[in-house]
């Protein structure tokens, strides 16, 4: 029974910071609960998403993530970014 509450509770911080990072909640909540220990430390070192740089492509318009080499939209190839856009998290300030 301790498992369970142990697993529980690390389930429910790791999908915090999961969520809290932009990510899915019951991804990380899964991924904690399952593998304890691990999974808080995945989540926690997981990648800010939104904290990346992004670009424009110039053939279609579509924002990406600056290190991506290609268009996820049109699949054109990136030359290197002479104008990065400012990460989803600063302003202005999400709704939700
Ligand atoms: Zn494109």
């Amino acid at each position: 029974m301790a498992y369970v509450t142990i697993a529980a509770s690390f389930g429910l911080a790791g999908g915090i910071v999961g969520r809290i990072k932009g990510s899915s909640f019951v991804l990380w909540f899964l991924i904690s609960a399952l593998v304890p220990f691990l999974g808080l430390i995945a989540a926690i070192a997981y990648r800010f998403e939104r904290d990346e740089l992004r670009r424009q492509c110039p053939n279609c318009g579509r924002v990406t993530k600056i290190y991506d080499a290609l268009c996820t939209r049109c699949g054109i190839e990136f030359e290197f970014p002479d104008v990065a856009i400012a990460p989803e998290r600063t302003p202005p300030a999400r709704t939700r």
